[in-house]
């Protein structure tokens, strides 16, 4: 199959970018698979997955100057993947994400490692019609005790793709990450049964917590918050307004109870963490290690103005809270939300709670979830360490 782009639409490819929205394309072919791309002048830019009706009509397989693809290109694609987390597996650490998708040259395909569980997402059309090689591939590579599919259903139904039905029982696996024991529900509700993508900063903010008051909001499972009780934090406030999340922390609380001091108090709050803060606030509550986790408030382009008042208005109520000299750590998960903006966001939040910040590190997603240059995109978990004076 050939693919030719309209005119002027070849520079992002060219730079190695992995996508190709349909409006780029001169002629839409009418059925799905590997197809040469052309610039409109007729040179050949490279091979891409090809799928009709979807808005990103085609994933970047190779570009100019690279072999071919061919089925085979997906194990070594995979198994180089694999090689390149090596050193973050270990006696502390037997969770990772395996497969990142476009940043590891497999476009839709994501793989996490649980212990010896395979979580993989088949989120494009590509991925899909590759699954049985994809699959082999991770059985002769990992040999994992079984592969679960946890695929995102919004991204299939993008690609054109049948919702994969989610698993009524909870598959429950006990994993380490950064050396902290965790229960991780995969195939739940849930398409993720565990956020890997905090580990290194759950470790960061963990090390301010040592006798201290923490606040963690949207805690989910608890990551940041029993990382910190390790550490030995005075108590933990953990806010979710998921009973199911609640229920996870406190397991995981209790898997790791041999190394959290019995001093070390885990308060659990079910509730809205909008709200939830607001009442404290008001309670005159104060806290020395505060972190706001929050699920994407800004699900696309067209919602960045709404999320950027919750981004604002969530850690104002965080200010608040933060005692004389507290560590705020505070994140967002919205792609569009880049450091810039979060950091104006958090200046117009500090100006109005009347409080001086200093930024002491900007926080990224976990580097098993590598940003790939050429596909800006793939950055979506942002933050920043601050302390709040
Ligand atoms: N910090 C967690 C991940 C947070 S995921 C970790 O390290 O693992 C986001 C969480 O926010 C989910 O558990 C979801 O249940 C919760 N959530 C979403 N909206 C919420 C709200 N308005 N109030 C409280 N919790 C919320």
């Amino acid at each position: 199959m050939k693919i030719r782009l309209a005119s002027g639409r070849d520079k992002p490819v060219r730079f190695g970018h992995p996508w190709i929205f349909s409006g780029a394309i001169a002629a839409l072919p009418d059925r799905a698979g590997i197809a040469d791309v052309f610039a409109s002048g007729g040179e050949l830019l490279g091979q891409g997955f090809y799928t009709p009706h979807a808005r990103l009509a085609v994933r970047m397989l190779t570009h100019m100057g690279e072999p071919a693809f061919t089925p085979k290109t997906i194990e070594a694609r995979i198994a180089r993947a694999i090689d390149r987390r090596h050193g973050l597996i270990d006696e502390h650490n037997d969770s990772v994400r395996l497969v990142f998708a476009e940043s590891d040259f497999l476009p839709g395909l994501v793989v996490d490692k649980f212990a010896s569980t395979l979580a993989a997402q088949f989120n494009s059309a590509f991925a899909e019609a590759y699954r049985e090689s994809i699959t082999a591939a991770l059985q002769n590579l990992i040999n994992p005790e079984r592969i679960i599919d946890t695929s995102d259903n919004e991204a299939r139904n993008r690609e054109g793709l049948p919702a994969i039905r989610r698993m009524n029982n909870r598959e429950e696996c006990l994993i380490q990450s950064g050396g902290i024991r965790f229960a991780a529900a995969i195939g739940s509700g849930q398409k993720t049964g565990f956020y890997l993508d905090q580990r290194e900063n759950r470790a960061i903010v963990a090390g301010f917590a040592s006798g201290k008051r923490v606040l963690d909001a949207f805690c989910y499972s608890g990551g940041f918050s029993v990382a910190c009780l390790k550490a030995g934090a005075q108590s933990v406030t953990a806010i979710d307004s998921s009973a199911d999340a609640l229920a996870l922390l406190k397991r995981n609380a209790e898997l790791n109870a041999a190394q959290i001091s019995p001093k070390g108090r885990l308060l659990p709050v079910e509730a809205d963490v909008f709200t939830e803060l607001r009442k404290q606030n008001s309670d005159g509550k104060k806290y020395d290690v505060i972190v706001l986790d929050p699920p994407k408030l800004a699900p696309s382009r067209s919602h960045a103005a709404a999320a950027e008042k919750a981004y604002k208005d969530l850690n104002l109520h965080g200010l608040h809270l933060s005692a004389e000299g507290a560590i705020l750590a505070t994140f967002s998960c919205s792609g569009a939300m880049t450091h810039e903006k979060l950091r104006q966001v958090l200046h117009y939040a500090a100006h109005d709670a009347g409080r001086q910040v200093q930024l002491l590190q900007p926080l990224v997603q976990a580097n098993d979830h590598p940003v790939l240059l050429s596909f800006p995109e793939s950055e979506y978990l942002r933050g920043y360490l601050c302390r709040v004076l």
